[in-house]
């Protein structure tokens, strides 16, 4: 009887990517893992147990049928591995990549929970579809019968990518429009290079033009173009702007704070080789300084490890919460601390003035209504913080975009997020759809590939012509 390949997490302990030394990766900003090696990713996709109840799949946004792909990487059956991977996820290398995993798919493997280890879900996903792009697999997207109906898209982040990828495919006219010069959103402006390399995304950019996708950059909606305009040329339109309104600390802020998002793009512009004036005058650029970034989430992280890249003399990251009931990933926090970042647990920011942050102490309280303890402060601890540059990452709000763009009875939240089903993305517009963090406020990639998916699926049953032709 063959020998069964799988159900090895018993005797081959889990293995990640080889990173990169500290002291090597802060030199660039390549990303920090390599890539496994075939019989590595072959090894790992075989500790999976095969689960008759995948928890893994069921916490994967996408439904990922992860215990497939990997029985295949096992076998070495990667292009196959790959068709099924791909059929539920439309850029799997950039989730395999930054993911969250060990909140999502990863965080639920069995054998995680009785202490093997997760299966390295999300490296092994990386490895199949960077595999698939070197072999030639990831083909063009053509479709059967091109159709008459066109879907404007604003945004060309991954929720409207995802959905422009799914009406191509059916044949459908998409022209995506953003206020960026490149295609990506926060997947090219936002996420640094060391946690996801340019040329990995320009790539899906380059594959969704060839496959007939037609982007209108520079071009900011409500500005150089009415959203009135875009209902009037498209048979349905899919909103997908991202929210970028910067949270802010109240009073001045003595001449020396930026924003992240700021920080972050003009860092993201500068690994494509363009001119960056906020950079080059020093603004936006951490070398040399004191840095203090204040918040405890995912951008913050970024930011911190941002400023480690361009040669900052210190890097403290400030946090009110402790490193257990911070936001932000606990891997990324420890690879920020093995480049050198120093945080500050229980210190919150009272403001800022020309020495740095006007910092207080604070301690954990009783819990709130979600069981999170919160934060109180210890009277008379005020200190300076001092810093040659702040960053603040205090999260992202919705922009007002009924009223920046006129609209009258498009639905907002009371966060300011748009009204939409669900299940269906429809806005309170007819022919309007809305998807990613414009509705669900600051998330994740991976949910706004499955809204933009599912968006695509709800545009072509519901807004457009019921003649649909199946995707080649
Ligand atoms: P976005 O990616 O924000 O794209 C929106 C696009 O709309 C942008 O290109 C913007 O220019 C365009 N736009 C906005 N307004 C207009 C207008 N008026 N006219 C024309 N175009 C417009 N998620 C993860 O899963 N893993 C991570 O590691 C991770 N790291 C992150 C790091 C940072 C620094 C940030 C800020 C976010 C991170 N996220 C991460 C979150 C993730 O990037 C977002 O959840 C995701 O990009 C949302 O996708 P989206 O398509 O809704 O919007
Ligand atoms: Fe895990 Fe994300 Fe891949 Fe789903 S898409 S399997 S959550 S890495
Ligand atoms: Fe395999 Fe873990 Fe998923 Fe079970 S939960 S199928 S062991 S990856």
């Amino acid at each position: 009887m063959a020998e069964n390949p799988m159900l090895k997490f018993v005797t081959v302990p889990r293995d990640m990517p080889v990173k990169r030394d500290a002291s090597v990766r802060k030199e660039d900003f390549d990303e920090i893992y390599a890539e496994y090696a075939d019989a590595k990713a072959k090894e790992q996709a075989s500790r999976c147990s095969q689960c008759g109840v995948p928890y893994c799949q069921s916490h994967c946004p996408l439904h990922n049928n992860i215990p497939d792909w990997l029985l295949l990487t096992a076998e070495g059956r990667l292009q196959e591995a790959y068709e099924i991977s791909q059929a539920t996820n439309t850029f799997p290398e950039i989730c395999g990549r930054i993911c969250p995993q060990d909140r999502l798919c990863e965080g639920n493997c069995v054998i995680e929970q009785s202490g093997h280890g997760t299966v390295t879900i999300g490296s092994v996903e990386k490895y199949i579809t960077d595999t698939a792009w070197e072999k030639g697999w990831v083909k063009p997207i053509k479709p059967a019968k091109e159709r008459e109906e066109s879907v404007g898209i604003i945004g060309a982040g991954p929720g409207g990518l995802a959905a422009a990828d799914a009406l191509r495919r059916a044949g459908v006219q998409v022209t995506v429009y953003d206020r960026y010069d490149r295609a990506g959103g926060l997947l090219t402006y936002g996420i640094p290079g060391f946690k996801l390399e340019k040329p990995v995304v320009m790539q899906r950019i380059e594959q969704l033009e060839q496959g007939g996708v037609t982007f209108v950059l520079n071009c900011n909606v409500g500005e150089d173009i009415s959203f009135e305009d875009i209902r009037k040329k498209h048979d349905a339109v899919l909103i997908a702007t991202g929210v970028y309104k910067s949270r802010d600390l109240p009073g001045p802020d003595g001449g020396k704070a930026v924003r992240a998002i700021d920080y972050l793009t003009a860092s993201n512009r500068k690994s494509f080789g363009d001119q960056v004036p906020e950079f080059e005058s020093g603004e936006l650029n951490a070398e040399g300084k004191r840095v203090v970034v204040i918040g405890g989430g995912d951008t913050a992280m970024d930011c911190v490890r941002t400023a480690i890249r361009q040669g900052a003399t210190s890097v403290k990251c400030l946090y009110r919460r402790d490193r257990a009931n911070m936001p932000g990933s606990q891997r990324e926090v420890a690879n920020a601390e093995e480049e050198g970042v120093e945080f500050v647990w229980l210190t919150a920011p009272a403001g800022i003035s020309e020495n740095g942050v006007m910092a207080q102490r604070m301690r954990l309280g009783a819990p709130d209504a979600t069981g999170r303890q919160m934060p109180e402060l210890i009277e008379g601890s005020d200190y300076v913080e001092e810093a040659d540059l702040v960053i603040k990452a205090l999260g992202f709000e919705p922009e007002d975009l009924p009223k920046l763009w006129g609209v009258e009875g498009l639905e907002v939240t009371r966060w300011g997020t748009i009204k939409a089903d669900f299940r269906t993305h429809a806005t309170s517009l007819e022919g309007v759809y809305a998807v990613g963090d414009i509705v669900r406020g600051a998330s994740l990639v991976v949910w706004a590939i499955r809204d933009g998916r599912e968006a695509a699926e709800a545009i072509l049953t519901d807004a457009l012509a019921p003649n649909a032709v199946a995707a080649e």
